[in-house]
């Protein structure tokens, strides 16, 4: 019997089979590729709102901990996944200035927003009221982390690329069995796929697209984060990301016209020189009602559990959660309330009085 089978290989996955790795527990992996957020995501962390300047909640906790998490990774496969960047904030207004130089003042977020203005020097932008700098950001390659673990699980024999068949699972006297594997627990971290898991499709997942497009934009020479009404990524090889946008309607993983239009009108306002689209990626965050993670274990069965709930912050959450995920399992520590999904509970009972019709 090993010790867990986790299913999903995305950010949440890939942070708590590191966190078995390291406490030396043995696991196998099941996952099918359904789902994207991971592989597209932009990989931005940083303590901050950019929309109005607020604190990002539990910012210094989750850095604390990802940031030498993301760096023992990098050491582990041998591979460049950090890239510590400054972001530019665009000012759209005066009004904006302003409240950035209110927000430099809040005592978490002094080391984080300069207090200082930047002036734009970028022929190619149109910023005619500068830039607030942020600091303690950057980028994590989640793509290539992803095809890199995947293939260290590979060769060392743990990973099955399949879809999760839910019939298959039976939950023992203690532990589960999935087809010829036994194991003592099993953890779902299959982010937006988790609307299709019998078990625990009474959470209130909601799903958020996201979409990106990149551009080719040899003249923009710009090699710092720029945030307007999206994301501007530097890519290298003047290639840039652009975005990402939310939509709450479409849930499918396939890029749309839409998003595309939306995101080249509002590049085009701020950037005064041509480019090449040349590529577009869309995904679905797993974004919860209340906008917390859903940790912890299933209301009746001991032996399963769910680490999931990133929504758009998946970078900087995922070693903090998969972390307090072991210690619960493992020692008994208690989750904190805002993350355990036994917040609820009360759904599980009330969904399982609708199944039986009572
Ligand atoms: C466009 C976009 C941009 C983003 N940008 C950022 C960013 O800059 N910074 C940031 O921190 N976050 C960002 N996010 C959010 C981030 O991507 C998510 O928070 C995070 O990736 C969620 O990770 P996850 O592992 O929970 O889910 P996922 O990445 O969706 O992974 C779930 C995994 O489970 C597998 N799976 C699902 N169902 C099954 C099944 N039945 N059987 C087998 N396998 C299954 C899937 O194939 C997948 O590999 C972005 C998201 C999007 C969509």
């Amino acid at each position: 019997m090993i010790d867990y089978i986790v299913v999903g290989l995305g950010l949440a996955g890939i942070t708590f089979c590191e966190t078995l790795a390291r406490h030396g527990r043995s696991f196998a992996v099941v996952d099918d590729d359904s789902q994207q957020a991971s592989k597209v995501a932009g990989g931005l962390y940083n303590p901050v709102v950019l929309k109005r300047f607020n604190p990002v909640w539990m910012a210094g906790e989750q850095l604390e901990f990802a940031l030498p998490f993301y760096k023992e990774l990098e050491d582990k496969l041998a591979v460049k996944l950090l890239y510590p960047s400054r972001i530019k904030r665009r000012f759209a207004t005066i009004d904006e200035q302003n409240q950035w130089f209110e927000a430099s003042d809040h005592p978490r977020l002094k080391n984080v927003l300069l207090q200082q203005l930047q002036a734009n020097t970028n022929p190619k932008i149109a910023a005619p009221y500068g830039f607030g700098i942020v600091q303690q950001s950057g980028r994590l390659d989640t793509s290539l982390l992803i095809a890199r673990y995947a293939e260290l699980l590979r060769k060392q024999g743990q990973l099955i690329r399949e879809s999760f068949f839910f019939d298959e699972l039976q939950i023992l006297a203690e532990g589960v069995q999935y087809k010829q594997l036994k194991a003592r627990r099993i953890v779902f971290a299959t982010g937006f796929g988790l609307v299709q898991n019998p078990y625990f499709n009474y959470l209130p997942i909601q799903g958020s697209k996201g979409e990106y497009v990149r551009i080719y934009c040899p003249d923009l020479q710009e090699t710092e984060i720029l945030k307007g009404a999206f994301f501007v990524l530097p890519e290298g090889n003047d290639e840039y990301l652009v975005g990402a946008t939310y939509s709450w309607n479409d849930l499918e993983n396939t890029p749309t016209a839409k998003a595309r239009q939306e995101l080249i009108e509002k590049l085009d306002r701020i950037l005064n020189c041509d480019y090449k689209l040349i590529g577009q990626q869309a995904g679905i965050r797993p974004t919860v009602t209340d906008r917390k993670p859903l940790v912890g274990r299933h209301p009746v069965h001991n032996d399963l559990y769910v680490l999931n709930g990133f929504g758009s912050r998946g970078v900087m959450i995922g070693p903090w959660a998969a972390d307090l995920l072991y210690r619960n399992i493992e020692a008994g520590d208690p989750l904190p309330a805002e993350i355990d999904l036994s917040r609820f509970k009360k759904k599980y009972f009330e969904a399982g009085q609708a199944r039986r019709g009572s």
